[in-house]
């Protein structure tokens, strides 16, 4: 039933007349066809996507996320079975599925590490504000002296110190001793290792101690990377305090950490490609399927992920004018890995053949605003605009949003999501947002409802973002807003930044097909 009141909705589509979005591709036509607008999309009357589809599919990556420790990070079970739900559901709807592998740097803290000194006087540090595991630290559970290496105390005005820069610094190192060292000079995997080879059974690096605006002072909780390999022991980074402290003679200390590392851990992209429509004119939704860490990630990117799922379920079925391509990027927590291999990995004429790209990263935030990507710059703030084209997305989301009653705003391209290596490479980009970490404003509060002062997701990157932490209407509102921008340019003879194809369509129509999948 669903999928034939989608297949109403197209029909209906097909038959609209021409309605002008305003400022955007029907002027530039010289003898218009009828063209597909969310006018027409939205005259149909009812949106075209389910949002309790959209639900359920939220409700299974919770459920993945409970069976493997909270997560659903790349490289880890929850991700994986987080891929096969998509992928399975995507193959039933038929869809040819591609799962695209490739390999990251994986590192996670299991747990809460621990760092105390024992004596003289017990005292515990605070994770994150007075102490970091180093990434790629081993993992360990060590209560041992704490044996100074070749410290500058006070510190030097300049940074310069060589703590555990050379062998000889730990010329009389005990074995099984902790080893406290200062960041200066050398790189933390030397330091590190030197300790390791010296028989250290964990390793402290403390800022080197001096005061400085922003970057350059080097006071706070050291937070570093040992490069791509992962230490025995474990290896922290600390506040120079703390390490100012630990240097007093006959310090103890317990060290412990608990983390699981590789640096060449494969993960994969799942993309999903219509059988329908010209496959020169691909118009290609995105979102990103893996949360981080610390949380299983329902706002960010379970949202996106299931509204961009349930658009392709329903759309399966049903002939269109473009090729729709839908992709579930794999390790964005990461810094956009997923997104930047697939777009690095495609031929010159593939890339020509990407027409759009939307991506949807958190659309349900839980004090949301309706945020779209600022194509033209209009706003502008932060970055420019997107590649031609990406100016009459940004118009197509905002007739969307007037059509349905909604208020909405502009939201700068700041790189933080998927789009980014699509806007690099020149292909036109937009998307939706409804916001992470940033605070409310109360003008924002005044618009959209909602709590001025609040972060618009309270619970952004932590493991309370739960099903409990997504926003219906929201949800709702937006999921009808990508099922509609699909359905647009799916059907649409101009595609942003562009013209009309010379050539009339032709569609793949296999009625037998299509009975099959309306089930
Ligand atoms: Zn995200």
């Amino acid at each position: 039933m669903r999928v034939r009141a989608y297949q109403g909705l197209l029909a209906a589509i097909t038959t609209a007349s021409a309605v002008t979005l305003p400022g955007t591709q029907a002027t530039a036509v010289t003898s218009p066809a009828p063209e597909v607008t969310v006018a027409s999309v939205a005259s149909v009357g009812s949106p075209p996507v389910d949002v309790l589809s959209v639900k359920r599919h939220l409700e299974a990556f919770q459920r993945i996320a409970a069976a493997n420790g909270g997560t659903r990070a790349a490289g880890t079970r929850g991700y994986d079975e987080s891929a096969d739900y998509v992928a399975g559901r995507l193959r039933a709807a038929g869809y040819r599925v591609t799962e695209q592998e490739f390999e990251f740097p994986f590192f996670r803290v299991i747990g809460t590490p621990k760092l105390a000194r024992v004596s003289p006087g017990a005292r515990s540090y605070a994770p994150q504000t007075d102490f970091v595991p180093m990434a790629y630290s081993g993992s360990g559970n060590v209560t041992a002296a704490v044996q100074p290496v070749d410290l500058v105390l006070p510190p030097s005005a300049a940074p310069g110190s060589t703590s555990g820069c050379e062998a000889a610094d730990f010329a009389g190192f005990v074995r099984g001793n902790i080893a406290l060292v200062q960041r200066g000079t050398c790189g933390f995997r030397v330091k590190a290792e030197l300790a390791e080879a010296a028989g250290a059974s964990g390793v402290i690096i403390f800022n080197e101690g001096q005061a400085g605006e922003g970057a350059a002072d080097r006071r706070g909780p050291l937070n570093g990377s040992l490069g791509d390999t992962t230490t025995r022991v474990p290896v922290v980074g600390t506040t120079f305090a703390v390490g100012q402290e630990l240097a007093t003679p006959g310090s103890r200390a317990t060290l412990s950490v608990t983390a699981e590392g590789d640096p060449h851990r494969k993960t994969r992209n799942v993309i999903a490609e219509s059988p329908w429509g010209d496959s020169r004119r691909v118009v290609m939704l995105g979102s990103h399927l893996d949360s981080v860490p610390a949380g299983p990630g329902v706002n960010d990117n379970g949202s996106g992920s299931a509204a961009v799922l349930e658009t392709a379920l329903r759309a399966g079925g049903t002939p269109t004018r473009n090729r729709l391509r839908f992709a579930f990027w794999g390790a964005e927590e990461l810094g956009l890995l997923g997104s930047q291999h697939y777009v690095a990995a495609l031929s010159p004429g593939e890339r020509a053949r990407i027409r759009l790209y939307l991506n949807f990263d958190m659309i349900a935030s839980p004090n949301f605003v309706y945020g779209i990507y600022d194509g033209d710059d209009s706003d502008h703030t932060g970055a420019g605009a997107g590649p031609a084209g990406s100016g009459e997305i940004e118009k197509l989301f905002e007739t969307y949003y007037a059509s349905v009653g909604q208020p909405y705003k502009g939201t700068d391209f700041t790189g933080r999501s998927d789009y980014g290596p699509f806007i690099a490479v020149d292909i036109p980009a937009g998307g939706l947002f409804t916001g992470a970490e940033g605070i409310k404003t109360a003008e924002e509060a005044a618009t959209f409802g909602g709590e001025a002062g609040v972060a618009y997701d309270r619970c952004y990157h932590q493991a309370c973002d739960t099903l409990a932490n997504i926003d219906d209407r929201a949800l709702a509102v937006n999921s009808g807003a990508i099922a509609t921008a699909a359905a647009v340019y799916a059907r649409s003879q101009i595609l942003p930044g562009g013209t009309a194809s010379a050539a009339p369509s032709r569609m793949n129509v296999a009625p037998a097909w299509r009975d099959a999948v309306s089930r």
